[in-house]
């Protein structure tokens, strides 16, 4: 095993022991990032607008009275897609959690992070959302480093406060979104419409989250993915020479040299034509122009490798393909490529591993949708009344019960409670309600009589059933207790 000295490392090596975005002696090296313009950021943008439309708007939009999505982890109420998930259905949401996890992994073992460039909320909002904002309050990044290592001006003032109110009003809208997925649009508008002091402790927590939001867009930054997120620490136990992610061809790149007048004259001699020119006379592609670099969000050089602070954002890819166009270069030195890919030119992403991802990710995929499936409309729960012996009556002995139904429809559903076991045996209703409402619970208690004449040959097991729209829903062994 290579034992690697730090502080022997030469400066170009130095990635490989240090962040990018902290100083070697701990201290912030603050990000200032280009804006990168090309094929992917646009397309990113249009998504970046879609997701964050449908993030705002997703906890109005109903299904069959439902919400879209609903994560109540305080009542432990869940709503995927319109269709409630009640506690008793747990082991599904537990399953179906499991299976999203499958995927991200399956998705990070093939295509690298492109959850973190594409889909995460935090990129999304930093790098399509606050990073504009910033570059439109406070200009581009020479601008903005200069006006931060300056004095205190009116200028600096007055943008700093622009800039930390809009922060603030956007991470009170995220945070008051994020609260409509947990208590629901319908309670926080209730509530909005109530005011702040009459649920002053939610109102105190939903400030609280604003502030810790605005810290993240604010300070925290590149570093949520880098050093804080989770999934991009066990990031790099899922990639290998296979993965297709962000990559830099140092097939084609190396020996990088920067542009010089005899590039000019070999482009010349391509008759204004794109191709490979600088590699017979020894110098690769890339012109070490840095602006791969520059338009990274946490700071890195894309040409060390993969590297775990990159979250494939493709900003570099963008960069990298301006760049060979005004030199006359083919593009995709930067691409969405793997290691094998580069080397080899093939790539065999199908592997051993990726097989074995794929058959969990069906296994629980198939399971999740065969259990959704099985799942009853009516949930049904019986039990004897607890604190409860026998009565005797004027016709035989007597246990009271006690009928709990969950109806995960959004319709009213009636419902018929029989004794199958013993014949003869009578219920008596106690307050329970003909109807279950859609989506709600029901609760009453009802009375099972013996009748004397079999209460003696009886084996004390009670058999009793749920029918609704003509259909058996559940069967209930229970016990009847007689002296
Ligand atoms: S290296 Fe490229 S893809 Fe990775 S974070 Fe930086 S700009 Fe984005
Ligand atoms: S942008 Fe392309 S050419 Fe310039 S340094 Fe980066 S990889 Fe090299």
């Amino acid at each position: 095993m290579a034992i690697v000295e730090l502080d022997v490392l030469e400066d170009h090596e130095r990635f490989r022991s240090e962040l990018s975005s902290i100083l070697p002696d701990g201290r912030r090296r603050w990000i200032y990032a280009r804006k990168p313009s090309g094929i992917y950021y646009t397309a990113r943008t249009i998504l970046s607008v879609v997701l964050v439309a449908f993030l705002l708007l997703a906890p109005f939009i109903k299904i069959g009275g439902h919400q879209f999505l609903l994560l109540n982890i305080l009542s432990r109420e869940f709503v995927f897609f319109g269709v409630p998930f009640w506690p008793n259905d747990f082991y599904l949401v537990a399953l179906i959690f499991l299976a999203v996890i499958v995927t991200i992994v399956l998705f990070t073992a093939t295509l690298g992070r492109i959850w973190c460039g594409w889909l995460c909320p935090q990129t999304i909002f930093m790098e399509m959302v606050f990073r504009k904002i910033e570059w439109m309050i406070e200009g581009g990044p020479k601008e903005q480093a200069k006006r931060h290592s300056g004095p205190w001006t009116w200028d600096r003032i007055w943008r700093t406060s622009v800039k930390v109110g809009i922060f603030f009003a956007i991470s009170f809208i995220i945070a008051n979104t994020f609260l409509s997925y947990v208590i629901s649009s319908d309670t926080l508008l209730l509530y909005v419409r109530e005011g702040p002091f009459s649920h002053a402790s939610l109102f105190v927590g939903l400030l609280f989250f604003t502030f810790v939001f605005f810290m993240v867009f604010y300070r925290f930054r590149e570093q949520a993915c880098v050093v804080a997120c989770p999934y991009g620490r066990y990031m790099s136990a899922l990639v290998d020479e296979t993965t297709v992610a962000v990559t830099y061809d140092y097939m084609r790149g190396e020996q990088r040299a920067k542009w010089s007048k005899a590039d000019n004259a070999a482009r010349k001699s391509m008759h204004g034509t794109d191709g490979e020119f600088r590699r017979p006379h020894g110098r690769g592609d890339c012109v070490d122009c840095y602006q791969c670099v520059t338009v990274c969000p946490t700071g890195i050089d894309i040409r060390n490798g993969i590297q775990l602070e990159c979250v494939n954002c493709t900003a570099c890819i963008d960069a990298c393909d301006e760049v060979m166009t005004r030199v006359g270069l083919p593009k995709g030195l930067v691409r969405y490529s793997s290691q094998q890919q580069i080397e080899q030119h093939t790539t065999s992403w199908l592997t051993g591993r990726i097989k074995a991802y794929l058959i969990v990710w069906t296994l629980l995929m198939v399971a999740a949708i065969t259990l959704f499936a099985m799942r009853s409309t009516l949930d049904v729960g019986i039990l004897r009344q607890e604190g409860t012996t026998w009565v005797t009556t004027a016709t035989g002995m007597g246990n009271f019960y006690r009928l709990q139904i969950i109806n995960k429809s959004n319709k009213d559903l009636p419902y018929v409670l029989n004794v199958v076991e013993p014949a003869g045996a009578v219920i008596t209703p106690i307050d329970l309600p003909k109807v279950v409402h859609g989506g709600q619970i029901m609760k009453g208690r009802f009375l099972v009589t013996i009748p004397t004449d079999i209460a003696t040959s009886f084996d004390k097991k009670l058999v009793l059933s749920i029918q609704s729209n003509g259909e058996i829903v559940k069967t209930v062994t229970t016990s009847f207790v007689m002296p």
